[in-house]
Formats: C-alpha cells, structure tokens, sequence
C-alpha cells in the first residue's frame, strides 16, 4: 500500500488575538472549549483553563487535561453549584473563589508564557452575581494582542457579546435530560 502523503499545512500568518464567546442553553459550550484547547496543544501552543463555580465534582476532563500537559493547563477554581443541588456555602466563599479565579487568570494572561487563556463558566459567575461584568470587561481589555481569549458560559452578559470577535449561541433542541436521562459518563462529565 502507498504510505499515505502527509497533510497539507496552512501557510503561516501572524497571530490576530480573538476574543471568543461560548453561550446558549444547549451542551456544547465547555466541550467546545475543550476542543479549541486540544487543537491549539497541537501546534504547540501553551493553553490555560480556568473553570469558574466548577471544582467540587470530577470531570473527565480534570484527567483528560493531565494527557495533555504541560502545554494544557486546567485549574477548577470554583466552590461548585451556588445556591442549588444544597450548596449551603456562604455566598461571599463563592464571590471570594470567583475573584481569585480571574486574578489568576489575569495574571497568566498577562505573562506571556500563554497563547490561549480560556474562562469556563466566567459567564455563569457573572450572571449569579459573583463577579462584577466590569472586571471581566477590564480583563478583556487588557488582553495581550498575540492572546486569544475563550469566555464560556450560558447567559453571557451582552457588554461582552458587544466586544468579542466571535459569539456562538448553542441552543438546546433536545437533550437526554429531558427524556428522564441521567448524565452521561465522557459525554457530560
Ligand atoms: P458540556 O460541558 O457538556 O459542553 P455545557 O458547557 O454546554 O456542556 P453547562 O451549561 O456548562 O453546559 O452545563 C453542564 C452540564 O449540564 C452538562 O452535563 C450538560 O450536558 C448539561 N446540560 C447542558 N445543557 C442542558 C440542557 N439544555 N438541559 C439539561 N442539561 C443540560
Ligand atoms: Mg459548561
């Protein structure tokens, strides 16, 4: 058999830093983001997730990330569901873990060392009311040029929508839940 020809590449072109939105009610949004971070560890690039409210269930991805270091970097720095399912936290825990989160992120986003910066359910955070949309606006504006950076999350505030390069809405025609469904193993977590 002929050994099968490599791949055409695209040629190279400077890097233009996007700023991309991920919202709807429909699944999609954190697995998109995913994808973007295994397609980007593909040429190498250094990728970080930061997850806002997630970090007190296991999620395939927590391991699934681990394959992928060191250039992927997944850090859950949430304190789980606010207000439901008996979170029974006080809310000032989840506001604190929140602000933590996008100093972080921040940080990083500003060293340098990062090629994509992606803030996973930063848009539910802002929704509940533990992040003020003004910091996630400065965070934005301060974005490196060479920096792409993914807000995920239902809900997005429309201030964002208005400066992102890119908004996709995944909408939910049907889903498993509805149907009596439990969660699914590698599908949802
Ligand atoms: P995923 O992480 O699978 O990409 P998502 O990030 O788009 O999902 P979230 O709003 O973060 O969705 O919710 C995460 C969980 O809620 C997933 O288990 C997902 O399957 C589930 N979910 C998402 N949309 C719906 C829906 N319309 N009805 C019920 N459950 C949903
Ligand atoms: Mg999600």
């Amino acid at each position: 058999m002929e050994p099968r020809k490599a791949p055409e590449r695209l040629p190279e072109k400077p890097r233009r830093g996007l700023v991309l939105v991920i919202t709807g009610d429909g699944k999609g949004k954190t697995t998109s983001c995913l994808g973007m971070a295994v397609r980007a560890v593909g040429y190498g690039m250094k990728v970080l997730m930061v997850q806002f409210i997630k970090g007190s269930l296991h999620y395939g991805e927590l391991d699934g990330a681990k394959r992928l270091a060191p250039e992927f970097e997944l850090l859950p720095m949430g304190k789980g569901f606010v207000g439901i399912r008996g979170d029974s936290l006080p809310m000032e825990e989840h506001v604190a873990a929140a602000r933590e989160a996008l100093a972080l992120a921040r940080e990083r986003m500003l060293s340098g060392k990062y090629d994509v910066i992606i803030l996973d359910e930063v848009n539910v955070a802002v929704r509940l009311g533990l992040l003020d949309v003004k910091e996630v606006l400065a965070l934005i504006g301060e974005k490196p040029a060479n920096v792409h950076l993914i807000l995920s999350g239902r809900n997005a505030h429309e201030e964002v929508i208005r400066v992102a390069h890119l908004v996709s809405e995944v909408r939910s025609i049907k889903h498993p839940y509805d149907q009596g469904i439990e969660a699914e193993k590698g599908i949802d977590y």
